[in-house]
């Protein structure tokens, strides 16, 4: 009792004075069947028509309801707060998905222009050295059809892609106002029950006991509710398909071992690395990096446009991009990563999760990845990152804050007493050769 009274508080007490009386046989009904949810009289107890009930006294049954109906106004508090935290969430990814879409605007803008450059510039080469003008040095067939091939990529407009996006924007953040809306009703609906069976634990026993069940179903009703966040179509479906890029643009990387950190193992021909199994640790060198295991190109690119292909589908953990050549840094050694511009990739299980790094920012890619493409400009400071297994962009940055030349960058990461085979290769790609050219 002392339990009880503490738990109920001094106001919830219940009523042990009142009585009910049968109106059929006038007389006083202590008894309360469960399965008719109705009050008895002693006569009534005995009639067939209860037989095989289950009934109890009325005081004892009312004590049970106000326990039962204590547990429940805990679990809907309970309830009320996780439904506010989704509520939160809910109005919280209406502003995030604003930025989102901005963000992923200026991408895709300045995706199309850095194809126009790259276009325009084609361009220029292709009219000088166009069959008509200097007809000795016509572009091989194949370059003229990828040439043409881009040229027709590129007039799709990107206000499509755009109106898309926005479009895709529209849906989302419609969505996100139903589930508020959904939302904000299940907490009007939790809390007007709860008040509501507040009252009931607080009111007089036969008041508690009618519609006693009735109270339990609704409760349990509305406990089984169950509020998902609303599922929301990834912006990435709007992402410009990649262009075929120029020959002439594709770079044979080949990787530095000079710059390789010691648990690395580059093949013969320096485009591929793979992490050793067993490797002695050695003091690092000003010209290693601080982050998992990383080699360098020996690729220094200062001015141009460059491309080149990865193949990461043997690697569970790894980062690729560029960073500021060491060699011509400036300055004390950054301790973070802050020199560089990543794409990374995890593959857990089934499950793979990719990031792009500064800062680092969550991508989502519809298809897993075997192949990674790096395009960079580096008159206007701009790398893109591309899905080459679906051809499609990934990710880009503009203005990037470097000085000086850049190096491809490849990590993995240091297998921590585990087995690990992970490696990474440089695509053969299709470098310019003698026949393009001529
Ligand atoms: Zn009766
Ligand atoms: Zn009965």
């Amino acid at each position: 009792m002392h339990q009880d009274s503490q738990r109920f508080g001094p106001q919830l007490q219940p009523n042990m004075v009142e009585v009910a009386y049968c109106e059929v046989h006038l007389e006083p009904a202590w008894l309360f069947c469960e399965d008719d949810q109705v009050t008895l009289c002693s006569t009534c107890f005995q009639s067939p028509e209860h037989k095989h009930h289950v009934v109890h006294g009325v005081q004892q049954a009312a004590e049970s309801y106000r326990k039962l109906f204590q547990e429940i106004l805990n679990t809907l508090k309970e309830k009320v707060e996780v439904t506010k935290s989704i509520l939160c969430d809910e109005q919280e990814r209406m502003m995030m998905i604003q930025e989102e879409e901005q963000n992923f605007k200026e991408m895709i803008e300045s995706e199309y222009r850095t194809r126009l450059r790259v276009l325009s510039e084609e361009d220029e080469g292709h009219l000088l050295r166009a069959p008509g003008c200097r007809p000795a040095l016509s572009l091989g067939e194949a370059s003229r059809n990828q040439f043409f091939e881009a040229a027709a990529e590129l007039v799709e407009n990107p206000q499509g892609t755009l109106q898309r996006l926005s479009h895709l924007g529209r849906e989302n953040m419609n969505k996100l106002k139903e589930s508020e809306v959904r939302v904000c009703q299940q907490i009007c609906s939790l809390q007007s029950f709860t008040t509501e069976l507040e009252k009931k634990c607080r009111g007089p026993t036969l008041a508690l006991l009618k519609d006693a069940k009735y109270c339990l179903e609704r409760s349990e009703s509305l406990l089984v509710q169950c509020l998902q966040p609303a599922h929301l179509t990834d912006l990435s479906l709007c992402s410009p398909g990649m262009s075929k890029m120029p020959r002439a643009l594709h770079r044979r990387v080949t990787l530095d071992p000079r710059t390789a950190h010691p648990c690395l193992v580059l093949s013969e021909d320096l485009r591929s690395v793979t992490v050793g199994n067993t490797w002695q640790d050695v003091p690092g060198s000003p010209g290693r990096f601080d982050f998992g295991a990383t080699v360098l190109g020996i690729e220094s690119f200062s001015s141009g446009r460059h491309y080149w292909e990865v193949e990461v589908e043997k690697a569970t953990k790894w980062q690729l991009g560029i960073c500021q050549d060491p060699a011509h840094r400036r300055g004390p050694m950054p301790t973070a990563s802050g020199d560089k511009v990543l794409l990374m990739g995890a593959v857990m299980g089934t499950e793979c999760t990719f990031w792009v790094f500064p800062p680092l920012k969550k991508v989502s890619l519809r298809k897993p990845m075997h192949k990674a493409g790096l395009f960079l400009d580096c008159e206007y400071g701009h790398i893109s990152f591309y899905n080459v297994t679906q051809r499609t962009l990934i990710y880009n940055f503009s203005q990037l804050p470097f000085q000086g030349p850049v190096r491809p960058v490849f990590s993995l990461c240091i297998p921590n007493g585990d087995t690990n085979s992970d490696s990474l290769t440089v695509s053969s790609g299709h470098a310019p050769s003698r026949s393009d050219d001529c």
